[in-house]
């Protein structure tokens, strides 16, 4: 691999982004660590179809940064809140959402391995490893309750805020001439069972 290529790979790093990670109190000395502890906010696209961080939420970074022999491996945990829409009811649910993240961002590219991200310069970019931990974490079909029992097919409201005995065999059209039907065609209830 050429040194031009590997340079022209170097990503653009914005040292005031809230999620770039300084490295100049590090150094490059196997063994060294810090600690990163910092509240930022939420960027908007850790998101899925029904569940999100809310874009601006507080997002608490608690990352240990260790120089190792190769990079600088990035360590900690990332917590922030959810909101989501329940996948059978619709209603709003919100939870909190931690996250254990582990990345090594070497000091030179892997020529077999450009998945691996980069140190650039002093700075690693913790944008996109973030993101891909968050979203990997998120629920993808977020439920308000484990049981929770979705909507009447009938006339769509929750069923959970309606009575037991809630039914459509007087509203609905539907159903009246379905049990004109039955009643037509004899009494079902008493049909003698098989084998006796
Ligand atoms: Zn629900
Ligand atoms: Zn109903």
């Amino acid at each position: 691999m050429s040194r031009s290529s590997a340079a022209h790979r170097m990503p653009a790093v914005d040292a005031h982004g809230p999620l770039v990670l300084a490295l100049h109190e590090l150094g490059r000395r196997a063994g060294s660590m810090r600690r990163v502890q910092r509240t930022v906010p939420a960027p908007a696209d850790w998101a899925l179809e029904l569940v999100r961080v809310p874009a601006g939420a507080d997002v608490e970074l608690d990352l240990r940064l260790e120089a190792v022999m190769d990079g600088v491996l990035v360590s900690g945990t990332i917590s922030t809140e959810l909101a989501a829409e329940c996948g059978r009811c619709l209603e709003p649910v919100r939870s909190a959402l931690v996250v254990d993240v582990q990345e090594l961002f070497a000091y030179a590219p892997d020529p077999d391995d450009e998945e691996i991200p980069t140190v650039a310069g002093e700075f690693v970019d913790f944008t996109g490893v973030a993101r891909d931990a968050v979203v990997l974490a998120l629920p993808v079909n977020p439920l308000c309750a484990e049981d929770c029992s979705g909507l009447c097919p009938g006339c769509g409201s929750r069923l959970a805020d309606l009575p037991a005995d809630h039914d459509h065999d007087v509203t609905d059209p539907r159903w009246s001439a379905l049990r004109a039907l039955q009643t037509g065609s004899g009494d079902t209830k008493t049909r003698p069972t098989m084998g006796s």
